[in-house]
């Protein structure tokens, strides 16, 4: 049944889980307000799922899973394709919904589609990516492969800060491969995830092959708990990254864990100024600083904070922060009223601890970003400078649009700042000299690196992931990576009876 875009863009005010192809009524009461943050009025209800819809959504996926597993994988791509074709076409549906449940601007909510669609695209070459080796001839008669084998029902529990490109990290693959996926969304923004799920089906993927329970810890916990569920991806803060893989590994299962972030750039003093000012201001003030890759410390080096500064605060205030679906604006609102009041908490702390602070996003006037905007989620950037490494807004993640500003005196001294943080998950650097990059890029201890790119999020056949506190597991997040963390290898050698000796062997066998 085809989607009629208006429908499609006006999506229910209470919003359900999706299991065996279908929206689901949730089996308890409990339920959480969604808001939209430029307002601040609440726009819906999400069902808070209990370990009775946990359990129904992982019995309609493993009920899926023998068929699923047994189509090949062209079949399978070819669901991906027309759900890339839909996807293409309801592109702007869904940023319009994630613009009115997040907040973010409305053209950046475009890219956060467009960059998942690009793992659907990558999905698409599953036949291809799921090759394996061939040996023939190991022994005389006897050749051995190996198959990467799907791994049955997987889970996927996501931040609210990419409520459509980060279920995208894990579905499309997962799916391609030959799993069945029970997706875990934010509550904070969980309309995307059903119209996702709506899309799914019309692209032919069979019911029970991708499921939706809204929730919080409670579904979490059943999730992880679960033992037909056989791996877990969750991307969202570090403690509870760090949570659910010591939860996951207590369970045996497969866990890939992304935690939070505080991203580095450096600006070296021969860097093109101009377009590391651009980089700063873009990459800390954009989405509002809610991107686990948004830059929130600058690392200036030598006399470039002198020389930088008062452009930094220039740009600082003339940000145009407004409501997200005006096309012009820059930066929209926080994403809930418990977010702003712990950016704001941030800001007292870093004054008292002694940081300057230059630009206040405290002082920002709601009214002033639209009509119907005095009681939302709203704040101006803030700049600091002369912050230390000792300072908790240096050490601890804001997640919101403010910028730390660090000055040290050398190359050296930068790396080893960077190095010593606890988080490693994007780092950037500017600078002209090519030497200072490559050793940049050698040296750090972080798991994505910008040479004159301040958000440098891999591409989708790259796989992303940080290190440090950013990351529990050991595989990236989609890419080959991604493949290899959704199957698991098997080993198959072969002879036929002609080719089979006589008599029983007792010593280990080697190659004759
Ligand atoms: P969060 O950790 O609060 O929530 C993430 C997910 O976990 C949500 O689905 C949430 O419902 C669930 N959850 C929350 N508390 C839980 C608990 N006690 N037990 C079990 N599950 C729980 O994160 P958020 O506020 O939604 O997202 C922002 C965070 O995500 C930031 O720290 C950001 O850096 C991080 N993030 C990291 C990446 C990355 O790739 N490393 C990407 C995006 C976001």
């Amino acid at each position: 049944m085809p989607i009629d875009p208006a429908t499609f863009a006006q999506r229910p005010s209470r919003i359900v889980h999706w299991v065996d192809g279908a929206p689901a009524q949730p089996a308890g009461t409990r339920t959480a307000d969604v808001y939209n943050p430029a307002t601040g009025s609440v726009t819906g209800q999400v069902v808070l799922g209990s370990a009775a819809d946990v359990d129904a959504a992982v019995a309609s996926a493993k009920r899926a899973f023998p068929a699923w597993a047994d189509i090949p994988p062209i079949r399978r791509a070819r669901v991906m394709f027309r759900f890339l074709e839909l996807l293409n076409r309801h592109k702007d549906d869904l940023a319009r919904v994630i613009t009115a449940e997040h907040g973010k601007v409305f053209t950046d909510a475009q890219g956060e589609v467009a960059r998942g669609i690009d793992i659907v695209e990558f999905a698409c070459g599953i036949p291809q990516l799921l090759k394996t080796q061939f040996t023939d001839q190991v022994s005389t008669g006897m050749d051995n492969w190996t198959l990467r084998q799907p791994l049955g029902v997987v889970a996927g529990i996501t931040p609210f800060n990419f409520p459509v490109m980060v279920p995208m990290w894990m579905f499309p693959v997962a799916i391609a491969a030959g799993n069945c996926f029970v997706l875990k969304p934010s509550p904070v923004d969980p309309s995307p995830s059903l119209m996702m799920a709506e899309l799914l089906k019309e692209a032919g993927l069979p019911d029970g092959v991708f499921n939706v329970v809204q929730g919080d810890k409670e579904a979490v916990d059943a999730l992880i708990a679960h033992p037909d569920v056989a791996a877990i991806s969750f991307v969202g803060s570090t403690p509870i990254a760090q949570s659910i893989y010591e939860a996951g590994a207590r369970y045996g299962k497969r866990v890939q864990a992304l935690g939070g972030a505080k991203n580095h750039m450096v600006v070296m003093p021969d860097a093109d100024l101009d377009q590391a000012v651009d980089a700063l201001i873009g990459s800390a003030y954009g989405s509002a600083g809610e991107r686990c890759m948004a830059i929130s410390v600058g690392v200036l080096v030598g006399d470039v904070a002198d020389r930088i500064m008062p452009r930094l605060i220039e740009r600082t205030r003339a940000l145009k922060v407004k409501n997200g679906m005006e096309l012009d604006a820059e930066m929209g609102p926080i994403v809930h009223a418990a977010a702003h009041r712990r950016i704001n908490d941030y800001i007292g702390i870093g004054v008292e601890e002694g940081a300057q602070l230059l630009v206040d996003g405290r002082r920002f006037d709601p009214a002033s970003a639209g009509p119907g905007c005095e009681k939302g989620f709203w704040m101006g950037g803030t700049l600091f400078d002369h912050v230390q490494p000792h300072m908790r807004i240096y050490r601890e993640e804001i997640f919101g649009p403010v910028l730390s500003c660090v000055r040290v005196p050398d190359f050296a001294a930068a790396v080893e700042l960077i190095n010593a943080h606890e988080y490693g998950n994007g780092v950037s650097c500017f600078t002209s000299d090519g030497n200072v990059a490559r050793e940049f890029s050698r040296r750090i201890q972080v798991g994505m690196v910008g040479i004159n790119v301040p958000i440098p999020v891999p591409m989708a056949w790259h796989g992303f992931g940080g290190w440090k506190r950013s990351l529990f597991g050991d595989m990236h997040a989609y890419g080959e990576e991604g493949v290899r963390f959704y199957t698991r290898q098997k080993s198959i050698m072969q002879r036929w009876p002609s080719s089979i000796g006589k008599g029983a062997e007792f010593v280990m066998p080697t190659a004759k």
